[in-house]
């Protein structure tokens, strides 16, 4: 907490990813507490006419781009409306809004592994990094939790499940790795909803459509992470962020179908409490809990009205219905460079049911004939970790 003292008042924010769910639902916190939060900047990928509402709303300093036509629209269209936001476009200009010496907090929301290097960005400049981009903990656990210790980092998970798990463990000392024998933990209980196709005629999966694997039954998310929702690669990429985020091995980690998603991740101490984390799926609440951690805001999230709720069901995963699922755990188990590997052969799988080049029930098999092909190796530096990420998306798209 100690690290804290620096932030200053409002605190200054930069967000990835903010015309995306994630970026969306912060910007709706934000908005809530113009007295404690103020935006320095914005980021998208192509979507610029989002970005331009976003920037007519917060005028940040900077508004960054990915896609340069887009960036040159948005420059015109602010310019056209009297707005003084600069408009950045590129992968550096990502890096440098958020390792920017006049922010003090950055929201990691961009998706997949575009996130990875301006994430660690922020890591390495010694920010209160808010992390929902899962993939750049599945890519590069291992550095990216040495760089935040190096860095004096503070790193809070905004997944509703690791930010569950964070809220049910003892106090943890910023930066610092987590030992759960010591602090008296036995496990983690990882709850999921089981998607959208918890229940559905295991046959019929070849005729999902992108659209219905994106309806999620709990959560407004973006397609991406809906589709992983559905293949339940999602809770396996949430296996491997749980290992590196608390400091265990994934043993330590039950996986719990909990359809309801009321309860959003439990933890078990040795003397057999077991504390959980419970309210309505609205990702405004961890990302507030994130914002003003150690101390606590509105966040707009209505009351759970647990008497309506009335009942939670819990059961245990079917890895045969979901191999996605059963490929992550075997990958988290293998270590190295396997996650990463994973990550980008998934990447490519959901991009291309997306695109309606794959079929629904053909993603795992792509995962796993990528996985397959290429040799694990130690993901000692970035660049390892880079190549088996290039190396994988090249396997998995020659298989498509
Ligand atoms: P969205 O698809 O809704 O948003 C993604 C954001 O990233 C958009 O701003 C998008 O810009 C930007 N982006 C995409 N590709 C690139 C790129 N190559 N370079 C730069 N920016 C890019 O995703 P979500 O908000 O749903 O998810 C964001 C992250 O948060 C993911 O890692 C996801 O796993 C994680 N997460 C999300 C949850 C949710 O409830 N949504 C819950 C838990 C974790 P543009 O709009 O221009 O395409
Ligand atoms: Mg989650």
């Amino acid at each position: 907490m100690a690290l804290l003292v620096g932030q200053t008042n409002p605190s200054r924010i930069t967000i990835l990813g903010a015309s995306g769910s994630i970026g969306v639902s912060t910007l709706d916190v934000v908005a809530r507490h113009p007295d404690r939060y103020q935006i320095f900047a914005l980021t998208a990928n192509s979507r610029w006419q989002v970005l331009q509402a976003q920037c007519l709303q917060h005028q940040p300093r900077y508004a960054v781009i990915s896609d340069p036509e887009s960036a040159v629209l948005l420059q015109a269209a602010l310019k056209a409306q009297g707005s003084k936001t600069e408009v950045l476009c590129g992968e550096q200009a990502l890096q440098e809004v958020a390792a920017h010496a006049d922010v003090d907090t950055v929201m990691a929301a961009i998706v997949g592994a575009a996130g990875l290097l301006p994430t660690l960005a922020a890591v390495r400049a010694g920010k209160k990094v808010l992390l929902a981009n899962k993939e750049s903990l599945v890519m590069a656990g291992g550095l990216f939790t040495q760089a935040v210790q190096d860095a004096g980092a503070v790193l809070l998970p905004i997944d509703s499940e690791h930010n569950a798990i964070f809220q049910c463990m003892p106090p943890i000392a910023a930066g610092q790795p987590l030992d759960m024998a010591a602090a008296g933990v036995r496990k983690i209980l990882l709850t999921a909803s089981g998607g959208p196709f918890l229940h559905r005629d295991a046959g019929s999966l070849k005729d999902v459509t992108p659209d219905e694997a994106c309806a999620h039954p709990n959560w407004s998310m973006g397609r991406k992470i809906s589709v992983d929702s559905a293949s339940m690669m999602n809770k396996g990429l949430e296996l491997v962020e749980a290992c590196w985020l608390f400091n265990c091995q994934p043993a330590q980690i039950d996986i719990v179908i909990h359809p309801q998603s009321v309860i959003h991740s439990m933890v078990e101490y040795v003397d057999g409490s077991v504390l959980a984390q419970l309210g309505n799926p609205d990702m405004r609440t961890p990302i507030a809990h994130a914002m003003a951690w150690p101390e606590r805001i509105d966040s707009g999230v209505a009351s759970l009205d647990i008497i309506a709720q009335a009942r939670l069901d819990f059961t245990a995963p079917d890895l045969k219905r979901f191999p996605c699922l059963r490929l992550a755990i075997e990958a988290a188990n293998a270590g190295q460079t396997a996650p990463a590997i994973l990550n980008a052969a998934n990447e490519v799988a959901v991009e291309a049911f997306l695109q309606e080049r794959l079929r629904f029930d053909q993603i795992p098999a792509l995962i796993e004939e990528t996985l397959s092909t290429i040799s694990l190796t130690e993901p000692v530096s970035l660049d390892v970790v880079q190549d088996a990420d290039r190396q994988a998306r090249a396997v998995a798209v020659e298989k498509l």
